[in-house]
């Protein structure tokens, strides 16, 4: 198995750790039918419409 050679410094090590909670912001795109913003691939909360098209019915 493969060992590591030689110990890395602590700089090096508190580097990658600072990285591990790091939160890109959530991608979103916004709704052809009513415009609001959405998680891409996902039928949109508001209206029920995915790739232009009435998928799912939303009380309301
Ligand atoms: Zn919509």
């Amino acid at each position: 198995m493969a060992v590591p050679k030689r110990r890395h410094s602590n700089a090096r090590t508190n580097s990658r750790r600072a990285n591990h909670d790091k939160k890109e912001p959530r991608h979103l795109t916004y709704c052809a039918q009513c415009s609001s913003a959405v998680p891409p691939h996902t039928v949109c909360p508001k209206c029920g419409h995915y790739m232009g098209r009435k998928v799912v019915d939303i009380d309301s």
